[in-house]
């Protein structure tokens, strides 16, 4: 078993379609103990419930806009734990009207909300994470999706977010490789999810990306944690600052 006798936390849980809750499944399958964080009450029951389906989880509230809130979840795991192997970064929200016209009409605080959640929250929790990781390394990775790099009509401020997040798993990639802490990047096709809903135009980009895309299929979840699982495990010992597709191929084609 790959994630035998390694522990990890995982950010972005919501409801059982989260991609987070498809890479906690995974790695939990190889052996991995797990905590799972909710971002508020909202969440909590539905986390709660998905828990139930893990061996001895840990669940801690996470607002990553709150500083205390992450102080508060890494000491807890400090003191349950002690230390940590992997950290899974799967959150992001922009207001939802910013993803609905063009991009130039972003407002100053729909582009620092998108900042914040989306692409500061890796950073802020991969410095609350470093100690965990001292003894023997780690492995920490984050959602990423192509609308960072490429123009995808309506993805607009979150594509700008997105782009600082894999900016972001390169500069921590600098910083924390002599710790033997890797970071990386999946970047995902599109997948029906809650935060997936709040883009408009969703299934036009799903009916779209399964006629382009080289595998002529839609991504699934099991896809990404499979992918997950790799860069979380020794497997990817090698790899660190890396953006990986996962997507069918749709990102390589050019007509
Ligand atoms: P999801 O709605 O299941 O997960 C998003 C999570 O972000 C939720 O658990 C939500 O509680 C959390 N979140 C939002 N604001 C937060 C805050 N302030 N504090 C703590 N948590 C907060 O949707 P998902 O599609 O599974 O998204 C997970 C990641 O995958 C995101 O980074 C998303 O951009 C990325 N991604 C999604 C797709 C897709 O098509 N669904 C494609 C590529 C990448």
């Amino acid at each position: 078993m790959l994630m035998q006798g390694k522990k990890g936390l995982i950010v972005g849980v919501a409801n059982r379609r989260s991609i987070a809750w498809a890479i906690a499944q995974r790695v939990a399958q190889e052996g991995a103990q797990l905590a799972l964080t909710y971002q508020n009450e909202r969440f909590g029951e539905n986390v709660q419930e998905l828990a139930t389906k893990l061996e001895n989880p840990l669940l801690l509230q996470l607002d990553v806009t709150s500083d205390e809130q992450i102080d508060e979840a890494f000491n807890k795991l400090q003191k349950e734990w002690g230390q940590i192997d992997f950290l899974v970064h799967a959150v992001a929200f922009a207001l939802k009207h910013e993803l609905e016209s063009d991009y130039i009409v972003t407002s100053r605080e729909g582009y620092r909300i998108a900042q914040d959640i989306s692409s500061y929250s890796l950073t802020a929790l991969s410095r609350a994470a470093r100690p965990l990781m001292k003894e023997s390394g780690g492995s920490i990775l984050a959602l990423s999706y192509l609308g960072g790099e490429k123009v995808v009509p309506h993805y607009n401020v979150m594509g700008v977010a997105k782009a600082a997040l894999e900016a972001s798993v390169r500069y921590l990639s600098y910083d924390l490789g002599a710790e033997k802490i890797r970071i990386n990047a999946l970047s995902a096709g599109p997948i029906k999810t809650l935060a997936a809903a709040g883009i408009s135009g969703f299934s036009h980009m799903l009916e779209f990306h399964r006629q382009k895309a080289p595998l002529k299929k839609n991504t699934e979840l099991s896809e990404v944690a499979d992918a997950g699982l790799f860069l979380l495990s020794n497997l990817s010992r090698g790899i660190t600052g890396q953006t990986l597709y996962v997507d069918g191929g749709y990102s390589i084609m050019g007509m």
